[in-house]
């Protein structure tokens, strides 16, 4: 509503009169006003008089004359009213925010609120009106903003998946939107003042409650999730949040605050939190040891197995950076495997000794793998372990009894091999074929026994850490001349053939070299028995001398390739029945690479061939 500041009725008729012709002053007042002005008189509100203003308004380029009715035929329903109040009660009328078509500034439309002032004589009688009009389309437009703002929050606030509420200075409701309405199913009036709480579970209730009252006593921020109950009967998980809000003038006016459902986000917690249970039960429950690590390489979890074990809490092997339980003989491999694998992120397996919390040490055989998210970034790894102690003592025992018995063996059988030999020596020119190829065969078994023992001594040295090395530098093709022509001349069916791309030096066990060489080759001869050569190659690679033994028999299937090279392992199948062995060559030759620090390999295809070779560092 605009309030006038003038009083109009202080212009007196006799100066009015002579609008046209008297005073000046009051009439150029009049004629030059930028608010549309207008007189009228009589009860049919005839328009005597105008400014320039006006005739903007009206549209009548000439007003005089005309009734008010007709000037401006908006007010057709207002005119008696306003006629009335100004000619009958003497009073002002007015008219809010008449619309007129005309351009002002943004808008195509100006607003003006038209004020009705009586023209008085002496006598106080009425017997004029004037009309004021006040442009207002500045304000209106505003309003109008305001308005559609206003209208466009509301919207906003019903349709948003958040729901708003306010609470007064007393703690009562005031306000809540329609989303929090459309979640309870129950109507605005009923959540007004305490009503809202119906809505939270019973459960629930008295803990929202008391920690509203509490923060809202402090005026603090308040914070909770609970439960609702929905239209059907159903429940919502609910967290919302209330800021206290204050007057202009700094006293406290209650509590803004808004909800968000997060059902889905409390299902997906409570399923974690469930399978993250039911994991730890069964990591506790599962008789071996589990370890994890987060990708920085801190231990995140152990699982009670190995707390039990270690006499530790859960919280103490956490916190315990270093691997202290472990041997100190494996804790540098142990780190020294970790630290490769964080950086490869590949699994390992590992043997270590453990201390028990008696002090005693037990032999722990782990595996390691790496974890990763659903999207793909590493998460750190998992280890799971089993007590191998016995395994570990009865694998001691064993090659106790096999290094043992090869030693016990080895007395005798080189007596015999020497009395066979001397027998051989003697009936060489004899004309007994059948003694001679009796004692030439004796002489083959006992060699292939003896290369049987010294085997198995191998692998007895070999676990038990006493394989010992004798380097010395000397010339790889010729070591590899000397073997060929050993089994060249042992055996008849295969040509060998051998290929050199450069000579080697290197330094290492010649004699332990030499086994390996020999072990290939004769494992080609006796895995090739359909063809007639074999091939034995020599040449440079990266800086190291490279042999290969390549053969064209049997071959080897891919997903044995690698597990020939284990102990006691045969490929299972046709060859095992026709071909003798152990599964102990290739493990020992294996052995003796790696103790050289060289690399050890098998390119083969089934029913192709094989190609066996090894890489040592040339001096
Ligand atoms: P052995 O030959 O006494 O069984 P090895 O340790 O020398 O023991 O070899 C292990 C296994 O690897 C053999 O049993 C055989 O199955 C396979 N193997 C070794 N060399 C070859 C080869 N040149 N061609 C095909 N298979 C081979």
């Amino acid at each position: 509503m605009v309030k006038l500041d003038c009083d109009l009725t202080m212009v007196q008729p006799n100066e009015t009169d002579n609008l046209d012709t008297g005073k000046p002053v009051f009439s150029s007042a009049f004629f030059q006003s930028p608010l549309p002005m207008a007189m009228f008189e009589g009860t049919d509100c005839i328009c005597k008089n105008f400014n320039l203003a006006f005739t903007n308004i009206s549209k009548h380029h000439d007003a005089r004359e005309i009734p008010l009715r007709d000037l401006l035929p908006e007010l057709i329903d207002e005119v008696d009213r306003i006629c009335k109040t100004v000619f009958e009660q003497g009073q002002k009328a007015y008219y809010y925010e008449f619309a007129q078509t005309q351009s002002y500034g943004n808008s195509n439309f100006a607003w003006f609120d038209f004020v009705f002032s009586p023209l008085k004589d002496t006598d106080n009688k009425v017997t004029g009106m004037l009309l004021t009009g006040f442009n207002v389309t500045q304000r209106t437009m505003a309003l109008q903003t305001i308005t559609e703002q206003e209208m466009l929050l509301k919207s906003m606030v019903n349709t948003a998946a958040t729901a708003l509420w306010m609470i007064n200075d007393k703690g009562d409701i005031t306000y809540v939107s329609k989303t929090w309405l459309n979640w309870t199913g129950r109507p605005f009036e009923d959540h007004l003042g305490r009503g809202w709480l119906k809505s939270v579970v019973e459960d629930d209730r008295d803990r929202v409650f008391h920690r509203f009252a509490k923060r809202f006593a402090a005026e603090k921020v308040y914070n909770i999730d609970f439960r609702i109950v929905g239209p059907n009967g159903e429940n919502h998980w609910i967290a919302t949040t209330g800021k206290p809000r204050y007057f202009p003038n700094g006293t406290f006016a209650g509590y803004v605050g808004s909800c968000t459902d997060i059902t889905s986000r409390k299902e997906t917690e409570n399923l974690l939190k469930e399978s993250e249970e039911r994991f730890r039960r069964i990591a506790d429950l599962a008789p071996i040891f589990i370890w994890m690590t987060d990708a920085g390489m801190h231990s995140t979890f152990f699982n009670k197995t190995w707390a039990d074990f270690t006499g530790k809490s859960i919280n103490e092997l956490i916190n315990t950076m270093e691997p202290e339980d472990i041997h100190p003989e494996e804790q540098e491999r142990v780190r020294a495997l970790y630290a490769g694998a964080f950086e490869h992120r590949h699994e390992f397996l590992m043997e270590f000794r453990l201390k028990g919390h008696d002090g005693l040490y037990r032999w722990i055989g782990m595996k390691t793998i790496p974890r990763y998210t659903p999207d793909g970034d590493f998460e750190g790894f998992i280890s799971s372990g089993m007590d191998i102690t016995e395994n570990k003592e009865h694998e001691q025992v064993k090659n106790e009894f096999i290094g043992m018995a090869s030693h016990e063996l080895k007395t005798p059988i080189t007596s015999i091999k020497a009395y066979v030999q001397l027998l051989l020596g003697m009936y060489q020119n004899d004309d007994d074929e059948f003694l001679k190829k009796s004692l030439t065969t004796v002489n083959k078994q006992i060699n292939k026994l003896t290369r049987l023992i010294t085997d198995l001594l191998d692998v007895s040295k070999i676990e038990s850490g006493r394989l010992s090395l004798n380097n010395e530098v000397f010339v790889l093709n010729d070591l590899i001349n000397e073997c060929v022509d050993e089994v060249q001349h042992t055996s008849h069916t295969h040509d060998i053939v051998f290929h050199q791309d450069g000579r080697f030096s290197i330094n290492a066990d010649r004699d332990r070299i030499a086994q390996v060489v020999t072990n290939l080759l004769t494992n080609g001869i006796k895995y090739s028995p359909e063809s007639d050569h074999i091939d034995i190659y020599i040449k440079n690679a990266d800086g190291k001398a490279e042999v290969c033994v390549k053969d064209y028999g049997i071959g080897i299937d891919a997903k044995e390739q690698q597990k020939v090279f284990n102990r006691f392992y045969r490929v299972e199948g046709r060859n095992e029945q026709t071909f003798s062995g152990f599964g102990i060559g290739l493990y020992v030759a294996a052995e003796i690479i790696k103790r050289h620090e060289g690399k050890i390999w098998v390119e083969s295809e089934k029913d192709k061939g094989s190609s066996f070779c090894f890489a040592l560092a040339s001096s």
